[in-house]
């Protein structure tokens, strides 16, 4: 099977998903719920955001030259965070602070790359406003932390999120299938933090990272200095 037959059938499955979310969302819009992500709302593109090889490929297959630059400004800054994290915690945090915001994040604040963003952004549906998404919950007093979450609608939420449940489990069971799909194929999956893995990508190309051997693909990323589970990570 050529690579871009793999492309195709994750763009199937990304069509699959958006219009799995764009049924829940109506739905949950005719009980009397309301959906607050839309265009230039970007306060979620500063989060730490994973997904499958595949999925990174997609989109290092189209970068613009822009993209590209600012990509490439933004790596060592990740890789900065992911040494001197000692805990998840931190990695989250310094990352937030740190590395800055998604290198695909325009200056308008939409998605350069709306139409081959990973599912994980996809499955973020924000039920409560946007100034939630930025919200830096470690500085919260427990009282501002109790009214957020007495105020969510504990029916539909992550709990103790402000965002739908349902999607986000959808786009869990459909990253597993992208990484079972890779292991059948070549006997690993990879998946990791998404501006590494287009970085990788676009530097040594979707064969060498995504369908040859887990050996290989790990020597490579040793010598990328992407080790860190924080970047990435092979399963074989
Ligand atoms: S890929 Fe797009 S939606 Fe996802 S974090 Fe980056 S800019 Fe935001």
């Amino acid at each position: 099977m050529s690579y871009t037959a793999e492309s195709d059938e994750i763009r199937q499955k990304l069509l699959f998903f958006d219009q799995f979310c764009d049924a829940w969302s109506s739905e949950y819009r005719l009980r009397g719920g309301t959906i607050h992500c839309g265009k230039g709302c970007s306060g979620c593109c500063s989060l730490v955001v994973n997904c499958t090889g595949p999925e990174a490929a997609l989109v290092a297959d189209r970068l613009t030259a822009s993209q590209t630059s600012r990509l490439q400004a933004q790596i060592p800054l990740i890789q900065d965070c992911a040494d001197r994290a000692s805990s998840l915690k931190e990695w989250l945090s310094s990352y937030r602070q740190q590395a800055g915001p998604c290198p695909f994040l325009e200056q308008d604040g939409s998605c350069g790359i709306y139409q081959m963003r990973p599912i994980s952004c996809r499955s973020l549906i924000a039920t409560k406003g946007s100034q939630w998404c930025t919200t830096d919950f470690a500085a919260l007093t427990a009282t501002e932390k109790q009214a957020f979450m007495e105020d969510l609608d504990r029916s539909v939420v992550a709990f103790p999120t402000h965002y739908a449940a349902t999607p986000q489990e959808m786009g869990q069971e459909l990253e597993l299938a992208i990484l079972r799909a890779m292991e059948r194929r070549y006997g690993y999956s990879l998946l990791g933090n998404l501006p590494w893995l287009v970085w990788l990508i676009h530097k040594h190309g979707a064969e060498q990272l995504l369908t040859t051997d887990a050996e290989t693909v790990g020597h490579l990323l040793a010598a990328q200095g992407a080790c860190s589970s924080y970047l990435t990570s092979i399963s074989s």
